[in-house]
């Protein structure tokens, strides 16, 4: 079997997304990219989260051709193989419908600022908002590809939330950051007031740290 270790990763942080309500059954898509054979393992369109083996996990190369698996790849794969083709950063991508996300990029109409220190370690940068385009299309792709420009994340207007990383565990990080953003921006917005930022320099040096975390220098442990 293609891709073993990648797959047997994604059901693994497919639980943990669905344990913290990031996802939920019918949303949500993730995959990790092979970048020694050029192939992709991806999250199938039709089976249910709690039913996922890895052999229900495709396998799929750069030019969307099914390798291997049983499934249709999920109808968000261009969303996941732009990155794969042009950032040679990013091994790994995950799509969800995290409901604080989804809704700032409801109410929100200028990019997620970095409030929290654990925002700044798993994101390093504001999150933009990617203009609303039609689910599983390659446009939705392109515009959402292009709002992320170097970073990690984007809001999907009325839609989710796209993160990236070098691994799923960075994608993951970055996904919690951001909905933990979102959530806490809600509360401060319901309030009236303004949050707060951290500057500039401090996101980029927690997000330093955060890269090149040993035990003993983790500033927030
Ligand atoms: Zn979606």
């Amino acid at each position: 079997m293609k891709l073993l270790e990648e797959r047997k990763k994604i059901i693994s942080i497919s639980n943990k997304l669905l344990t913290d309500g990031f996802i939920n059954d019918g949303q949500g898509n993730l995959s990790i990219y092979d970048r020694q054979s050029g192939l992709v393992a991806i999250t199938p369109s039709a089976v249910p989260y709690d039913q996922r083996d890895v052999e229900d996990i495709c396998v799929v190369d750069l030019d969307r051709n099914i390798v291997e698996g049983k499934w249709k790849p999920t109808s968000e794969t261009p969303l996941h193989l732009i990155y794969y083709k042009n950032r040679l950063d990013v091994n790994a991508v995950i799509h969800s419908h995290a409901l604080n996300s989804t809704v700032f990029g409801i109410i929100g109409d200028e990019p997620m600022p970095m409030i929290l220190t654990e925002a700044a370690t798993g994101l390093g940068g504001a999150v933009p908002i990617a203009p609303y385009v039609r689910p599983g299309t390659d446009e939705l792709a392109e515009v959402t590809f292009k709002a992320i420009g170097d970073g990690f994340a984007a809001i999907m207007a009325n839609h989710g939330l796209i993160t990236v990383g070098p691994t799923i565990e960075l994608a993951y990080a970055a996904t919690a950051a951001a909905e933990a953003t979102a959530e806490t921006l809600i509360l401060v917005r319901s309030m009236g007031v303004k949050a707060k930022s951290l500057s500039d320099n401090e996101v980029k040096s927690l997000r330093e740290l955060f890269l090149n975390y040993k035990p003993a220098n983790n500033p927030d442990a």
